[in-house]
């Protein structure tokens, strides 16, 4: 439920609704606007008399959530909720580009393909040192090692990383290397590791599972957040549908239904959602022009020769084309994809090492 406070509410006020909604055992999100605070409750809802609440002083009303997800409602929070990695900002006007391989192969491939799609216009590497294998005796990734390559490459690049975990009690070694963590779609509704991550704090990337509801992904998002780790960002990278000419059917829908539902952070993966190259760029464009605050993309200098997913695997040339053609798209939704790449003239200098003249 969220409790509105009247305008003339003193901080005393709202400490004691605190309080008393604390001492049921749930738990608060305060959100102090211009003219009043709101104090949003999420817990048992059972256990709070609502006609108790709605008398104490500085309550003007309380109105309940309707949806089964509270936290990830945009009910409970009507704001866009921004999530802060590095100098990044995920969730705001501009758009985020995370690129790289499926697996991480190895320290020199790793760091030729983290140079690429920087170069390209990348803000965010991605690489899977732990690789969610539909058979047991496909690559499993390279594991911690996999995790070190990928330090290395964010202290060479600058940008900072995202990678999947897939075991509750790897978490901790997971959050010593990354920026981000990656629930697979396969991982969905595994409620430990969800709360797993949730208990870290870090930022988590949420991919829906290909036969998940939207309400199923937004509950398994209340997972995390109901730890107070309010730093999720959703991933569509398509469903399981009749159609077999593409991996998945990329539920372009999810994007607005996102958006309108909650005011968690939408990220669109299109490499897994066509599972074929030559349908990434459509699907990417389609998803900047439907709302999405950032996509992920899967890229390989030499996709025919990846440990995993080269099939869909674009090489860096036609990542840095898509995403001068993406830019072009979110301008057009008044959105921007910053660039990354250092301006004519300045040979090679880092902008923000240069003197304020410039
Ligand atoms: C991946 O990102 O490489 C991956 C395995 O994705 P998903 O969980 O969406 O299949
Ligand atoms: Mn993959």
């Amino acid at each position: 439920m969220i409790v509105v406070m009247k305008t003339a509410a003193t901080k005393e006020h709202v400490d004691a609704i605190i309080d008393r909604v604390e001492a049921i055992g749930c738990k608060t999100h305060i959100i102090v606007g211009a003219e009043r605070t709101v104090i949003g409750v999420i817990g048992d809802g059972r256990a709070i008399d609502q006609r108790q609440l709605s008398r104490m002083i500085g309550v003007e009303t309380i109105v309940p959530i309707s949806k089964p997800y509270k936290g990830a409602s945009r009910e409970f929070k009507p704001e866009d909720t921004h999530i802060q990695v590095g100098d990044i900002v995920i969730g705001g006007k501009d758009l985020v580009v995370m690129a790289g391989p499926c697996s991480i192969e190895g320290r020199t491939a790793l760091l030729e393909v983290a140079h690429a799609v920087k170069e390209a216009g990348a803000h965010i590497l991605r690489g899977g040192a732990y690789k969610p294998r539909s058979s047991p005796y496909s690559f499993q990734g390279l594991g911690e090692e996999g995790l070190r390559y990928l330090a290395e490459a964010r202290e060479a690049t600058g940008m900072p990383v995202i990678t999947e975990v897939m075991d509750p009690a790897l978490v901790p070694l997971v959050c010593e290397y990354a920026d981000i963590l990656q629930i697979g779609a396969r991982n969905m509704q595994n409620y430990a590791l969800l709360n797993a991550v949730g208990k870290s704090g870090f930022p988590v990337l949420l991919k829906r599972s290909f036969s998940g509801t939207i309400e199923e992904w937004l509950m398994s998002a209340e997972y995390i957040l109901s730890h107070g780790n309010n730093n999720v960002m959703l991933c569509e990278r398509g469903i399981r549908a009749n159609e077999t000419e593409t991996r998945n059917t990329f539920d372009i829908n999810a994007i607005p239904v996102i958006k309108n539902l909650s005011h968690l952070p939408i990220i669109a993966d299109p490499s897994h959602a066509t599972g074929k190259w030559e349908y990434v760029g459509a699907g990417a464009k389609a998803a900047v022009a439907a709302g999405a605050d950032g996509v992920i993309l899967e890229v390989h200098p030499h996709p025919e020769d990846a440990w995993s997913d080269g099939r869909q695997s674009l090489k860096p040339e036609k990542f840095a084309r898509l995403v001068e053609q993406m830019r072009a798209v979110a301008v057009a939704v008044e959105r921007d994809i910053p660039s990354t790449r250092v301006p004519a003239g300045l040979n090679g200098h880092n902008v923000s090492t240069l003197p304020p003249a410039f």
